[in-house]
């Protein structure tokens, strides 16, 4: 999105507008300390900081569940929450080169500048899959600096917390210990549930799956299940009727039985795909809060894993 002068110059005013001023409290009790305020890009990195941030940080998501990461609608509220942000999480790798930059400079925020002790990017600490050796960016592909999408491997994840938790630490050195406890109790739950997901999968492994965007490439290396199509030509471009061609000639030499597709992806031409391979659509929302009761990193993650043990289990 374009963001208009007069825009900007409103923005910059609801920027200035003076904090209301409230009646002092009755008791003598001493002011609560003001939270931290954490932005993250996307919900899944909003819900890892909610878990080390515990009561210190008051944390907002920039995109909705149901947005696609790499083409979020930017809003003039956007550039309010960032001006105001003490930490900002993104993901990094490009994630949102599409829109936060200009969300960025609008905003005028130096505690969250790259390189800053508020700005956390979580690809910095991950090891990336398929980085391109050579990269033209006028093929359209917006996977320019490997694929971003990592955060459905939870042990990648242990590196993401590890970073969130030194960021918040130096930006909060009093919150530190309660940080640091946070973080290994968090650790804990991860681990545990990480051997019930692998439990639960490890039938299937080998399994062969096609997807919509190149969005599960982590699980699948995570849970040993075999990626054989996209339906994406390349990451961030439509499908062409060519393309789609291939990808059923593929799925029916394969036998592969299921797509996963995120909300936002085009859930028709997945189904078109389907009919003609006799395959399943499974609904795969990567971002915690996209359907029901998976408002938390685990809840998210145990919907996806029990969704593809399911549907890989009745296509046996
Ligand atoms: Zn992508």
């Amino acid at each position: 999105m374009k963001i208009l002068p007069l825009f900007q110059i409103l923005v910059a005013a609801a920027i200035a507008a003076p904090v209301p001023i409230t009646a002092p409290p009755a008791s003598p009790a001493p002011p609560a300390r003001a939270k931290l305020s954490v932005v993250a890009t996307t919900p899944d990195l909003a819900s890892l900081a909610r878990e080390i941030g515990g009561d210190a940080v008051d944390v907002k998501a920039l995109a909705k569940p149901t947005e696609d990461p790499h083409f979020v609608d930017a809003k003039p509220s956007h550039i309010v929450t960032l001006n105001r942000a003490d930490v900002l999480i993104d993901g990094g790798a490009e994630l949102e080169l599409g829109w936060l930059p200009a969300l960025l400079e609008s905003a005028r925020n130096d505690k969250i500048a790259a390189g800053s002790p508020g700005r956390i990017s979580a690809s910095a600490g991950v090891q990336m899959m398929e980085v391109p050796s050579t990269f033209d960016r006028a093929k359209g592909d917006v996977h320019s600096l490997g694929n971003p999408h990592f955060l459905v491997d939870p042990v990648r994840v242990k590196l993401v917390i590890a970073q969130i938790t030194e960021h918040l630490s130096l930006v909060d050195p009093q919150s530190a210990p309660m940080f640091a406890a946070n973080r290994k109790k968090f650790e804990a739950a991860l681990d545990l549930k990480l051997a019930e997901w692998q439990k639960l999968l490890a039938p299937y492994k080998g399994a062969k799956i096609a997807t919509y965007h190149k969005d599960f490439v982590y699980l699948a290396e995570r849970f040993g299940l075999n990626i054989v199509e996209e339906l994406e030509p390349k990451p961030g471009i439509a499908p062409s009727p060519a393309h789609l061609a291939k990808v059923i000639g593929t799925m029916k030499s394969n036998n592969v039985k299921v797509i996963l597709v995120q909300p936002f992806q085009n859930r028709k031409t997945a189904e078109t795909v389907a009919r003609q391979t006799d395959a399943t659509v499974l609904d795969m929302p990567e971002q915690p809060g996209a359907t029901k009761n998976t408002d938390s990193y685990i809840a998210m993650m145990d919907n996806l894993v029990g969704t593809l043990a399911k549907a890989l289990g009745g296509a046996k």
